[in-house]
C-alpha cells in the first residue's frame, strides 16, 4: 500500500487472517475483521480465548505469527505488521491507544495524574506548560476525577480511579482507534457498573472508534454495536450485539450468554 492511500471508504482497521502462536501454543488463530470509524466491537470469550493475544497484536506489543494488520493511518493505509519499526511507534504512540486491565501498566505510579495525562501531550509535541495543565485538568473532569486530585500520584487513588486515570491519559491524544483489554475485570464488582457507564458515555461524546475485549457478556452488550464471540483462539460466532445475545447460534455462544442470565 501506498503512501497516498488516504481512501474515506477504507476502515480505520482491517485485520486479515491473524494469527499468533507461542512456539506451539495457538494464542488466536485467523482472525479477520474490520473497524469503522466511530464503531465498537467487542471480543468476548472466556479466558484463556485469545482476546488479548489479539490486541496486543494490533498494538504492536507481540509480533504476529501470520497474517495483516492494516491501519487507516495519517500516514496511510499501512500493515503494522510490515511496517518500518520507527513509523510503527510513532503511529503506536500517537493514533493507537491501549487500556490495559492493569492500571499500573498503563500509568506511573509515581509521578502526579495531570503529570500522567501531560506526559502523553509531551510524548506529541506539546511544549506549552500552561496548556498542557489545562488539558490535563479537562480531562480529569470528563472522566470524574476532582481535579483537586491533580497533583496526588495515581497510586494514592482507588483501582477504579486508576482506570478512569488511565483512560483520560490514552484519550488525550485523541487516537483514532483505542484498544481496551478487560478494562473493568480487575475492580470490585461494586464499581465496575460505574466504569462501564463512564465508558458508554465516552463511546458517545466522542465517537470513540473501539475494540474492547472482554470475559463479560453483558459489559460487552452494553458497549458494542457488533460482537465477536471467541473460543480456543477463534471466532466463532460474530453479528450484531443485540442478534447475538438475544439469538446466539453456536452452542458455545449460547452457553456463555445463558452464563449471565442464570442466577447464581
Ligand atoms: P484471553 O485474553 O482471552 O484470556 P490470551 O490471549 O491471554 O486469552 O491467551 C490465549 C492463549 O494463549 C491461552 O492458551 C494462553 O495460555 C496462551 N498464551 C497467552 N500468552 C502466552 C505467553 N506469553 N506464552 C505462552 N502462551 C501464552
Ligand atoms: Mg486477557
Amino acid at each position: 500500500m501506498t503512501d497516498g492511500m488516504k481512501d474515506k471508504s477504507l476502515p480505520l482497521l482491517r485485520v486479515q487472517n491473524l494469527s499468533k502462536f507461542y512456539g506451539r501454543t495457538m494464542g488466536c488463530h485467523e482472525i479477520s475483521f474490520e473497524l469503522g470509524k466511530g464503531e465498537v466491537i467487542g471480543f468476548v470469550g472466556e479466558s484463556g480465548s485469545g482476546k488479548s493475544t489479539l490486541l496486543n497484536c494490533i498494538a504492536g506489543r507481540l509480533a504476529t505469527t501470520n497474517g495483516s494488520v492494516f491501519f487507516n493511518s495519517s500516514d496511510g493505509f499501512i500493515d503494522l505488521c510490515r511496517a518500518e519499526e520507527m513509523l510503527r511507534r510513532k503511529i503506536a504512540r500517537s493514533e493507537i491507544g491501549f487500556v490495559a486491565r492493569n492500571p499500573a501498566e498503563g500509568l506511573k505510579m509515581d509521578i502526579s495524574a495531570g503529570g500522567n495525562i501531560g506526559e502523553r501531550l509531551m510524548a506529541n509535541g506539546m511544549r506549552h506548560y500552561g496548556q498542557i495543565r489545562k488539558i490535563a485538568r479537562q480531562w480529569l473532569e470528563t472522566v470524574e476525577i476532582d481535579i483537586k486530585r491533580m497533583d496526588d500520584p495515581p497510586s494514592a487513588f482507588s483501582g477504579e480511579m486508576q482506570q478512569r486515570l488511565q483512560i483520560a491519559a490514552n484519550l488525550v491524544t485523541d487516537p483514532k482507534i483505542i484498544l481496551m483489554d478487560e478494562p473493568a475485570s480487575g475492580l470490585d464488582v461494586s464499581v465496575q457498573a460505574r466504569l462501564v457507564d463512564l465508558l458508554r458515555k465516552l463511546t458517545a461524546r466522542f465517537s470513540l472508534s473501539l475494540v474492547l475485549a472482554t470475559h463479560d457478556p453483558i459489559m460487552a452488550r452494553i458497549l458494542s454495536h457488533r460482537l465477536y464471540v471467541m473460543k480456543d483462539g477463534r471466532i466463532v460466532e460474530s453479528g450484531l450485539s443485540d442478534q447475538i445475545m438475544d439469538d446466539p447460534r453456536e452452542p458455545y455462544t449460547q452457553l456463555l450468554v445463558s452464563s449471565v442470565l442464570t442466577p447464581g
